[in-house]
């Protein structure tokens, strides 16, 4: 991986420079192998209002541009991802831990996000209408100001842009403050920024944790905040934002139920499955998290079992992020096991050769899971899969219905009315038929429903527009008739 630029230490990014500062530092590793790679810089409320008072002076000059300039850095921009991806793949690859297959996939997503945005001035058409002789009334789309964007670990390219494209296009200036373990795909993406034209203080990036995040949701000249991360802190970023009157949306986490009825096709049920819920070491917001095998599914779970057989960790199947992360999925597969489940394929003790550092959990299948145990209520964020079974589709989707979260939720069946069913009565954002990892390709959006999203509107295609802008209205009169009447 030597091809790759990397920030040692990683500094801020502040009114198009970096900024050397003396502030507290934290170490970032490679989860791969556990090495050392970088430190990362714990701002402080003085950092942030340093970069909000950069994007608040470019707010003027940026907002007043047209859509179509503002998108045509956006299209140098996306060249410049193309140009760079073996580098950027590397890079998420060595903070995060995930396959090159994976990380690349990212970057190509990142691609996908910013053709949209690049598509807003088909989108964004204002409206204006006579509304009485001489009487016009118009909407306009205006951007809100200076926007914040907060991340997660587990997307360190796809997830910042989720709103860096569509926030800055639309007008906004933005400060973001990426996951403090996977600080360094953000650096590139500032550097890529700028070589793409974008001028200095449209994007900042503040690095940090909890007091970044803090400072972001009391900082009064902040108009909108945008958080993705667990549901834990979503609730704490959603009350502490809109208490200051910010709008918000928060996408919290996740626990995902695939419904597997019998009449399945068993070989592509079974690799759909496997693949949703190890794909990214299971460190999806979209992975699948519970089967719920509906009847006589025990065909499918075999299979399943002979599946996980090709997954190599440290070849085909990434670390997770952390030494603590792995704990708390092997604690989670124990406590399974206590409770009374069976595990058929157990990941727990697994160790890589030559990446010995490295923090690895195999596939895990646990089977006979009933609905009061861990492994089934709460988000483990790792490649294990709990199977409940149920007698029949009702039983199956009072399941489904019965989680606290509801970000994605899957049918496999071949009977269009059984998966109606489910595409109607399950409680979950983002459905999939015969679809392991229902993501909505855009311009559909990408949010979910319950304690996986607070906030109105998706975070990403269509709904983000409503998200980023505020719409003037104006009437205006041109007939030069004294008469009036109420309408003038
Ligand atoms: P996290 O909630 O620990 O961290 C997310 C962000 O919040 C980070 O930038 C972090 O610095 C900050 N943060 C952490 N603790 C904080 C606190 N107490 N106060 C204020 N800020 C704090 O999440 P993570 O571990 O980085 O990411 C994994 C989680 O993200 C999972 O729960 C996953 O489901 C979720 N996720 C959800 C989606 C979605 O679309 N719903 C997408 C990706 C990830």
């Amino acid at each position: 991986m030597s091809d790759i630029t990397t920030q040692n230490p990683v500094e801020n990014f502040i009114d198009g420079k970096f900024v050397k500062n003396d502030l507290p530092t934290l170490d970032v590793f490679n989860p791969a192998d556990g090495s050392l790679i970088s430190t990362v810089p714990l701002s402080n409320s003085q950092d942030v209002d340093m970069a909000v008072q950069a994007a608040a002076k470019a707010f003027p000059a940026w907002s007043t541009m047209t859509l179509k300039e503002r998108v045509q850095i956006f299209f140098g921009y996306r060249t410049l991802l193309e140009k760079n991806m073996d580098e950027l793949t590397k890079l998420v690859q060595l903070e995060n831990g995930k396959t090159y297959g994976e990380a690349k996939a990212e970057v190509e997503k990142s691609m996908e996000l910013c053709e949209f945005a690049v598509s807003l001035p088909q989108i964004v058409v204002n409206e204006i209408q006579e509304v009485s002789k001489g009487v016009e009334c118009r909407i306009e789309r205006k951007p809100l100001g200076v926007v914040a964007s907060i991340s997660p670990f587990n997307f360190p390219n796809m997830v910042p842009h989720w709103t860096i494209p569509n926030a800055l296009v639309l007008g906004n200036t933005m400060v973001m403050k990426p996951s403090e373990v996977v600080p360094m795909s953000t650096v590139r993406m500032a550097e890529l920024l700028k070589e793409a034209g974008l001028p200095d203080g449209v994007f900042n990036l503040v690095n940090g944790g909890k007091e970044v995040v803090e400072s972001i949701c009391d900082h009064p000249d902040i108009k909108a905040v945008s958080f993705v991360g667990s549901t834990k802190v979503a609730k704490i970023v959603y009350k502490r934002a809109t208490s200051t009157l910010k709008r918000c949306v928060a996408l919290g986490g996740a626990k995902n139920h695939l419904l597997v009825l019998p009449d399945a096709n068993p070989t592509m049920t079974a690799s759909n499955v496997v693949a949703s819920m190890s794909g990214c070491a299971g460190q999806r917001c979209m992975a699948a998290s519970v089967m719920v095998g509906v009847d006589k599914v025990q065909h499918i779970i075999d299979k399943m079992v002979e599946d996980t057989k090709s997954l190599i960790p440290g070849d085909n199947l990434g670390s997770v992020i952390s030494a603590a992360t792995k704990e708390r999925i092997e604690r989670y597969i124990g406590e399974a096991e206590a409770d009374g489940a069976k595990i058929l394929v157990d990941g727990r003790n697994t160790t890589v050769a030559g990446k010995e550092g490295g923090f690895y959990v195999g596939p895990t299948i646990i089977d006979y899971v009933t609905t009061d145990m861990s492994v089934a209520r709460e988000e483990i964020f790792g490649p294990v899969i709990s199977i409940i079974r149920a007698k029949d589709l009702d039983e199956a989707i009072e399941i489904e219905n019965g989680s606290n979260y509801g970000n994605a939720a899957a049918v496999f069946t071949e009977s269009g009315g059984m998966a109606k069913q489910v595409m109607e009565r399950a409680s979950a954002g983002m459905i999939g038929v015969n679809i392991g990892v229902p993501v909505p390709r855009e311009p559909f959006s990408f949010g979910g429903w319950n304690e996986s999203k607070f906030g109105v509107g998706d975070i990403t295609g269509r709904s983000s527009i409503e998200f980023w802008t505020q719409n003037k209205k104006t009437t205006t009169k041109w007939n030069p008739e004294a008469q009036t009447n109420w309408m003038s």
